[in-house]
């Protein structure tokens, strides 16, 4: 006895032969005429012609098609009798033709009609609400699935996730995720992405004991510029010596991210005063003009 499964399979093998045979002899010489019978279904045009606002012509014949199957890959016949039905009792567009085979077609109308099936949103969705409130051990394994899930979009909020958290092990996880992403490359690279998030991530929660290493990593890449939300929370008191320290470094790009961070560290006005005037008052043209983009109001 046969499985099901290998008689369909023997049946589509067979179908994709006859249309290929069919196909070439209506198209080749000496052409043969279509004539309705195997593989060859009689077109209603006038039928068409009510429902089609089209230019081209009108078949009046359907023939057995051999189309790839969009989804599975596989080579599928699309016979002249489906035809007809979809494009005479279904009044199909007469330009739609067939992109995925009935398995393939089913598999994604149940998918659809099934709570789930957007199953990516639904993960993010509840990713996002994970982190509403303090992880359990359920929760941080969710996280790790999502980190290692192929979809990018998951895997990044996911580590949205773990700044939301913000406790000691999740801020541990994002520096992993910023050492294990560290390669060089390309714009649109996972890598790069990766860090992104982290570094948002972090300065989302950013506690008090990462402070130094933050403010190197802002300091020192223009990469880790997310970070400056959580570094602007720090008090005016801990910038006055990080301030002279960069002064006295003097290393044009540091200073440019200190002047764009500062700002939003107080709104003191004699403070902010007094920081603007001595930045503008740098020796380095790009502090200079930086300072003044950074504090547009006198
Ligand atoms: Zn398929």
């Amino acid at each position: 006895m046969k499985s099901g499964r290998r008689r369909r399979e023997e049946i589509r093998l067979k179908r994709i032969e006859r249309a290929k045979r069919l196909e070439a002899r209506l198209s080749a010489p000496p052409y043969a005429v279509a004539r309705p019978g195997d593989g060859v279904e009689d077109a209603d045009r006038a039928l068409l012609a009510r429902h089609n606002n089209t230019c081209g012509t009108l078949p009046a014949f359907y023939i057995d098609k051999v189309f790839t199957c969009r989804d599975c890959g596989q080579e599928q016949v699309w016979t002249a009798k489906q035809q007809k039905w979809w494009y005479e009792e279904r009044l199909g567009p007469i330009d739609s033709t067939a992109v995925r085979c009935l398995p393939c077609r089913r598999a994604r109308r149940t998918q659809r009609a099934v709570p789930g099936a957007n199953l990516l949103g639904e993960r993010r969705d509840r990713l996002r609400a994970l982190g509403a409130r303090p992880p359990d051990a359920d929760a941080r394994a969710e996280v790790e699935a999502a980190l290692a899930d192929k979809w990018w979009g998951l895997r990044t909020t996911a580590i949205a996730t773990l700044g939301a958290w913000g406790d000691a092990a999740s801020v541990a996880r994002l520096k992993t995720l910023l050492a294990e992403h560290a390669a060089r490359d390309g714009w649109n690279s996972w890598n790069r992405q990766a860090r992104a998030a982290a570094f948002k991530a972090l300065g989302a929660c950013l506690p008090d004991d990462e402070t130094a290493w933050a403010l190197e990593r802002y300091l020192g890449e223009s990469e880790a510029a997310a970070l400056r939300d959580g570094l602007a929370r720090r008090p005016p008191a801990f910038w006055e010596p990080v301030i002279d320290a960069e002064w006295r470094r003097g290393e044009p790009r540091r200073l440019q991210r200190l002047v764009s961070l500062l700002p939003m560290v107080t709104a003191e006005p004699a403070r902010r005063q007094r920081w603007r005037e001595r930045l503008e008052a740098h020796a380095e043209p790009g502090v200079r003009r930086w300072a003044a983009w950074a504090w547009p109001s006198r």
